[in-house]
């Protein structure tokens, strides 16, 4: 290909091209990076107009760049063999490709970090939340971009991307706290003339693993606090969704941090393997699906690691028929269906109780099939596509399944058509009714915009439901009833309870709890957690006799 001439989008080397337009103007293609750089242009050449429809793909322009690793505090261009598309999911078009980083980049970028280590552990811990401090101005202050860009490349509504930077930034100041989290403690005289205390002190390079539903917000329940506590960071962020993190990078590399401190390697397998087996890495902290997390967690452990993941989830919301009704019906559908249902705290099952049934499921219905579903950047949107159109496929296939196995359909939400997005990955809310418990789809993450209604006799047949599961990250209650809302929130074998409240997720100064399936490790992501997983204890016991004595 020359510079001028026409993009084929059948080209192989350009497979991942396919949904540029056809017309579009390859302008440079000598090397690699330059190749890269005509697709920018061309983008640019395509974004011109004022129409609503182009002033879209305008938006899709402003967010086309060139993905990069950041390592010593310098951007590099990756040597990877391969790269991936990153497309919007509403619309389908190309934002980028993101490299496949190979395992030598992880190595450099580790070498950085570990080079940067001693210097930075001795740096005060107030002089080290100072940068913490710069960083959340320069988030507040490019609020509007990054929550632009996280609907971009992840397709949640704008609200929904608002709300994720809000959790972002709220992790950034309970981390501006971490000085008084990373205190110690001491006793006198534990025996005579003898002190003992405990220091909590940094571990060294920590590598931090995000998954696609939330690029912005999921880094920053580690990174903040592990470079707060004196750590260094790799950073990996799905290659689904890197574009967030370029972007909060650059405004890293502004505040000054000494180079090495944090670092951004993109890619995917590859690149998890090699920082699970890196001997120079002292602790992992995941968040993605539970059959991932198993891998990262047993081979991160195997080699010495510290490790917390947080893995998949099936959340059931029980609705008791004392439950307010209106109220209960706008949060259940807003725990489903908010985010597409790619939400680890998203409802996935309700279990109705007694009379709560008919007037519930109806009311739900009603909710699924007024849901506005479309582009999370335009107006009135209320909920926005899944990820991909893998996914999409997934989903419906799902659905398809569950209607095999004996469900009822409440509301159809397979097909969707938006129009003037016919290339986006959407499905409509979905409502399935009495679902087999032996169907597979019962037990699986669909991950997507459907909720299958059940109905049980007692609170008591509830709760063994909620505890009989493979996942354990929440599970919510809606009642008026105290007592009953005591023994859900008791016997709940779950890490985040919600009573009269749809999705339970902690503020950045408790922690992001999970049990069985949903989470691996002891120590949770955010606040006080995090401080202590970044950190290790060490106890000193000192003696400053004026005599010698055996006497205690
Ligand atoms: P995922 O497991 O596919 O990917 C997560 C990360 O692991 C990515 O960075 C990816 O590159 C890497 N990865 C994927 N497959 C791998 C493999 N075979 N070997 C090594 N690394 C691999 O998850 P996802 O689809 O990006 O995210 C959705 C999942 O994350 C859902 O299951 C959701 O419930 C879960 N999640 C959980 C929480 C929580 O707090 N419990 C929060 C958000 C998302």
């Amino acid at each position: 290909m020359r510079p001028g001439s026409l993009l084929q989008p059948a080209e192989p080397i350009f497979g991942y091209f396919a949904n540029l337009p056809e017309r579009s103007v390859i302008t440079q293609c000598a090397s690699r990076k330059h190749r890269w750089y005509s697709f920018t242009s061309a983008f640019e050449q395509f974004s011109r107009g004022k129409d609503i429809t182009r002033r879209r793909r305008f938006d899709v322009a402003l967010t086309l760049e060139d993905i990069r690793n950041y390592v010593a505090g310098e951007w590099r261009n990756s040597r990877a063999a391969d790269y991936q598309g990153v497309t919007n999911p509403a619309t389908g078009e190309l934002l980028g490709r993101v490299p496949l980083s190979p395992a030598a980049e992880v190595d450099a970028a580790v070498g950085a970090a570990a080079k940067a280590f001693p210097a930075w552990r001795q740096v005060p811990a107030g002089e080290r939340t100072n940068f913490l401090f710069q960083l959340r101005e320069l988030l507040k202050r490019h609020f509007e971009e990054l929550s632009r860009t996280i609907t971009i490349e992840c397709g949640k509504t704008l609200g929904e991307s608002r709300g994720e930077m809000l959790r972002a930034i709220e992790n950034v100041e309970v981390a501006c706290g971490t000085p008084a989290l990373m205190q110690g403690y001491n006793s006198e005289d534990i025996a005579s003339g003898i002190d003992e205390s405990m220091v909590r002190q940094p571990l060294g390079v920590c590598a931090i693993i995000s998954p696609f539903n939330f690029p912005a917000m999921i880094p920053f329940w580690f990174f903040p606090y592990a470079i707060a506590c004196g750590n260094t960071v790799v950073l990996k962020p799905s290659e689904r969704v890197p574009l967030t993190m370029q972007k909060v990078f650059r405004l890293i590399e502004t505040i000054g941090l000494p180079p090495g401190v944090v670092n951004l390697v993109n890619g995917g397998r590859e690149c998890v393997n090699a920082i699970l087996d890196h001997p120079e890495i002292r602790a992992v902290s995941f968040v993605g699906s539970s059959a991932t997390a198993r891998h990262v967690y047993s081979r991160a452990a195997a080699a010495g690691k510290r490790v917390q993941c947080q893995g998949g989830a099936k959340n059931p919301v029980v609705i008791l028929p004392d439950a307010d009704l209106a109220t209960t019906v706008d949060i259940v559908a807003d725990s489903a269906f908010g985010c597409a249902g790619q939400r680890c705290l998203a409802a996935s099952v309700a279990i109705t109780v007694g009379e709560a049934a008919k007037p519930f499921t109806e009311a739900i219905r009603e909710k699924a099939a007024s849901r506005i579903t479309g582009c999370g950047l335009d107006e009135g949107v209320q909920m926005g596509p899944v990820i991909t159109p893998e996914s999409r496929e997934r989903i419906e296939g799902l659905i398809g399944k569950a209607l095999g196995d004996g469900a009822k359909l409440v509301v159809d939400g397979r097909k969707a058509k938006i129009p003037n997005y016919e290339k986006g990955s959407f499905v409509r809310p979905t409502i399935l009714e009495d679902l087999p418990f032996s169907s597979e789809v019962a037990r699986t993450e669909i991950f997507g915009p459907v909720l299958s209604v059940h109905h049980m006799n007692s609170i008591d047949e509830a709760i063994s439901f909620v505890n009989s599961g493979e996942y354990g990250n929440m599970a919510c209650l809606f009642t008026t009833s105290g007592s009953d809302a005591r023994k859900f929130r008791y016997r709940a074998e779950v890490g985040n309870v919600g009573i009269n409240v749809g999705v339970a997720a902690p503020m950045a100064y408790f922690p992001f709890s999970g049990a069985r399936g949903s989470f691996f490790g002891d120590l949770h992501g955010q606040g006080r957690d995090a401080v202590e997983f970044f950190t290790q204890q060490k106890v000193v016991i000192e003696r400053w006799p004026k005599t010698w004595s055996r006497k205690f």
